[in-house]
């Protein structure tokens, strides 16, 4: 399934982020030795766990809600923070990087879904972050993107508009807040149900689980 996916998202140059919540090790470790090195993790708790287990030239992605204290137990190694949607977290993001003298890449997740989901940033509310003095002050973050998660549906028309609606956000960030920098590339959208469609709509970054590894 693995190689599969891969050829699949080759076409497309898009990333694949192996989710491996709730999953053992020895999992994690036969897709590491298949070549696999950049998995996601939504628990800050399973997150350090693996870490400390697990071989360490793999890409660690933080790709849930993130609690602001506990930004400090992961700072050390994350490798891409996929979920800010404060600019009190991504603060504190900075302070923990800082102390760990690196800098921490993150994507702002913009809410897209119909649902009423707790977590994301309207479009607004990211070019208020992005437009803040706190936020220009900042030198231990960089902003490398954004990522959504589109509604739980089969309703592929929605989805496929959700994921639009993010590319748009993304395109006017760029063009906005990101215009002279290379490194705001990369849209994280698509999991085990919709990947395809979000690689048609523009995803930089897949994140897929059950379909990798089996279901939860
Ligand atoms: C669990 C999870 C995924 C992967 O979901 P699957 O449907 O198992 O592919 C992707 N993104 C986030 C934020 C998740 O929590």
């Amino acid at each position: 399934m693995l190689q599969q996916i891969l050829a699949e998202l080759a076409e497309t140059n898009t990333q694949l982020v192996a989710v491996s919540k709730t999953k053992p090790v020895e999992q994690i470790l036969e897709m590491y030795q298949q070549g696999q090195r950049i998995f996601g993790e939504n628990r800050v708790q399973e997150l350090v766990e693996k870490q400390a287990a697990l071989p360490s030239d793999i890409e660690w992605h933080a790709i849930g809600h993130l609690q602001t204290n506990k930004v400090k137990y992961i700072s050390s190694f994350v490798s891409l923070i996929h979920s800010v949607d404060s600019l009190k977290l991504l603060a504190e993001i900075d302070k923990q990087a800082l102390r760990n003298e690196r800098v921490i890449d993150c994507l702002l997740q913009i809410k897209i879904a119909a649902e009423d989901s707790k977590f994301g940033l309207g479009l607004a509310e990211a070019e208020a972050l992005l437009s803040s003095d706190r936020f220009t002050q900042m030198e231990n973050i960089r902003i490398v993107g954004v990522m959504g998660m589109a509604t739980f549906t089969d309703e592929e028309l929605q989805v496929r508009g959700e994921f639009k609606h993010l590319k748009e956000c993304f395109d006017h960030l760029k063009a906005q807040y990101f215009a002279e920098v290379n490194h705001f590339k990369e849209i994280s959208m698509g999991m085990s149900g919709d990947y395809h469609l979000a690689q048609e709509e523009g995803s930089t970054m897949v994140r897929i689980g059950s379909l990798l590894f089996g279901a939860r």
